[in-house]
């Protein structure tokens, strides 16, 4: 794809690599930079901008560039960066590409991920190759050339009319500046009306002054006037919204008209963002900028915008409402499981209830006072995971919501905890368990996958992405899917139900509803409606393909289950509205 790259060479320092089949000016760019600090919400931002463009017929494709040196988000901690979101080609990322994902409604690919990893990767095997034989391969030109020609691959690739570009960080890093002067160099070789600049920043409001403070958010726009960025418009986080004379100054000092300077205050729901965007006419700005008028096709609009703001309204007015309590280990970090918040929220507007979510940690839970913890609870969801800490405790409450008819979603490393449990206390394999936990186990039930046994490392390396599942007819899954043979999951996992104890599990009551179509490998288990109302678990990761309008079966089924079983054991009662998931900074 890159045979038409053009290297600086000893007679030209200019470097403007293009990929085969790059129409000049056909795709625009709308780069959004983050100053201040980082967590501002850069992700939501501008997958709510892209939103608004793409409601309006244009085609958009998003990228995020971070500034780390790991090839991906695979080994960093979910205590530290939030959830590692997997797309379908199996790339492990950083958990904006969820939200791109869920806003767009639209399935992503490593083409929209990058990192320093991964670009300096690509030029030093180029250097080895002898791609830039006599030549010092230096920052500039080369690795930020790169930078520009994964920009334009993306470009090529989605026949974008807008590529969104999030630069990770926030303006001053070290480890992003390279990134910025590429952004600079796109829009000198692009040209006048191709890139839309976007700061985000952030409004202080100090309590022992009482009143909303610019000078932070000047000096951030400074630094990037200082790097030959030009913002076109600022967008201006704050608990509340920003004063006229705040951004009057800002306007002032960073040469942006008054009209380009908004504010994006909190508010109840990230689903409400576009709106806020609109309401401010912040996407006319964008395409008058970008010169796109002609190319939009405004038909579908206000009927797209209309069942959005729909959905966005019911997150926040119900009548009814089910606890639903997750099991985990990362607890205490909400981002770690960023996904499985977002998929019961779809649920809640589908069914027309708040679903509120109840955080346990497993650590302490025993069989003996698993009943306790779980009090309350109208559904559980044993998330992903991986190492020993928690674990018994997790089996402890699958044993109790078995027993006790309590509706059950497994995911991953609760359908492989499942299995445990099953073993363990229906099919009498005493001492049952995974080889992730106990390597001695007389019964390893959950072993690692063949495949993986010669791998080393732990990088990339799982069975990771989208695969297809086959689906047994005539079971809760059939009847969950619409009694689709087949569907496609996204998966992250080393282990496996090991195939020879399929038989003895199914022999004593377990149901697997999902399998790998050329494989023995159970990717859903189930139980008869005859002996519990909702016990579901999946070695997939159904969270990251759940979508506004169109939530994740699985969890649908969920929060049905809980709903029922919510209006068999209480008097219904009319909640107070729902937080929603705001926005924090
Ligand atoms: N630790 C388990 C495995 O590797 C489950 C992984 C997960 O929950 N993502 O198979």
């Amino acid at each position: 794809m890159l045979a038409s790259l053009s290297y600086a060479s000893d007679e030209t320092e200019f470097y403007a690599p293009k990929p085969a089949g790059y129409k000049p000016g056909k795709t625009k760019y709308v780069i959004v930079f983050g100053t201040v600090m980082s967590g501002l919400g850069k992700g939501i931002f501008s997958s709510s901008l892209a939103k608004c463009l793409q409601d309006k017929g244009l085609t958009v494709a998003p990228i995020k560039l971070e500034g780390y040196l790991n090839i991906d988000s695979g080994t960093l901690n979910p205590y530290r960066h939030g959830e590692v979101f997997v797309l379908d080609d199996g790339m492990e990322t950083d958990m904006d590409l969820g939200t791109y994902e869920r806003l767009l409604d639209q399935n992503l690919s490593r083409l929209n991920f990058a990192t320093s990893g991964q670009i300096f990767t690509r030029v030093l095997e180029k250097e080895r190759k002898g791609s830039y034989l006599g030549r010092d391969v230096q920052m500039i030109p080369h690795v930020t050339g790169e930078v520009k020609s994964k920009l334009r691959e993306l470009a090529v690739t989605s026949d974008a009319d807008v590529v969104f570009v999030e630069i990770g960080g926030t303006v001053g890093d070290v480890e992003n500046a390279y990134y910025i002067e590429a952004m600079r160099e796109l829009a000198f070789e692009e040209g006048p009306n191709s890139c839309a600049f976007v700061a985000l920043t952030y409004i202080l409001n100090p309590p022992m002054l009482g009143e909303q403070k610019s000078k932070a958010a000047q000096l951030g726009i400074k630094s990037l006037l200082g790097l030959g960025i030009q913002p076109h418009i600022i967008a201006c986080r704050g608990k509340e919204p920003v004063t006229r004379k705040v951004r009057e100054k800002l306007a002032l000092y960073s040469n942006v008209p008054m009209e380009n300077v908004f504010s994006m205050h909190d508010i109840d729901s990230i689903y409400l963002i576009p709106e806020m965007l609109r309401g401010a006419s912040l996407e006319e700005r964008v395409i008058d900028i970008l010169q796109l008028r002609d190319r939009i096709d405004p038909v579908n609009e206000s009927l797209r915008r209309q069942e959005w703001n729909d959905f966005a309204r019911r997150i926040r007015s119900v009548s009814r409402q089910v606890r639903i309590g997750i099991m985990g280990k990362y607890t205490s970090v909400r981002d770690s499981y960023a996904s499985i918040i977002h998929a019961l929220e779809h649920c809640g507007a589908a069914e027309n209830c708040r679903v509120e979510i109840v955080w346990v940690d497993t650590t302490d839970i025993t069989d003996a006072n698993a009943g306790e913890h779980l009090a309350g609870l109208q559904g559980v969801i044993v998330p992903g995971g991986f190492g020993v800490r928690g674990t018994e405790g997790k089996i402890a409450c699958i044993k109790y919501v078995r027993e006790n008819r309590i509706p059950y979603l497994g995911i991953c490393y609760g359908f492989q905890m499942a299995v445990v449990e099953f073993a363990r206390n229906v099919c009498g394999l005493t001492g049952a368990n995974s080889t992730e936990i106990d390597s001695d186990t007389p019964h390893p039930v959950v072993d690692i996958l063949p495949e993986q046994k010669q791998i080393e490392g732990l990088g990339g390396n799982m069975r990771l992405g989208g695969r297809d599942v086959q689906i047994k007819p005539g079971t809760l899954a059939a009847e969950l899917f619409n009694n689709a043979p087949e569907v496609r999951l996204r998966f992250r996992h080393r282990y496996e139900v090991d195939p020879q104890y399929i038989e003895r599990l199914e022999a004593g009551g377990l149901i697997f509803s999902g399998k790998a179509p050329d494989y023995p490998i159970m990717q859903i288990l189930e139980l008869p409606r005859s002996v519990h109302p909702y016990f579901v678990g999946t070695q997939a990761h159904p969270e990251f393909q759940s979508r506004p309008l169109r939530p994740q079966p699985f969890f649908r089924g969920l929060v049905r289950a809980a709903l029922e079983r919510a209006a068999a054991t209480r008097p219904e009662h009319i909640p107070a509205p729902a937080p929603g998931a705001g926005m924090t900074t």
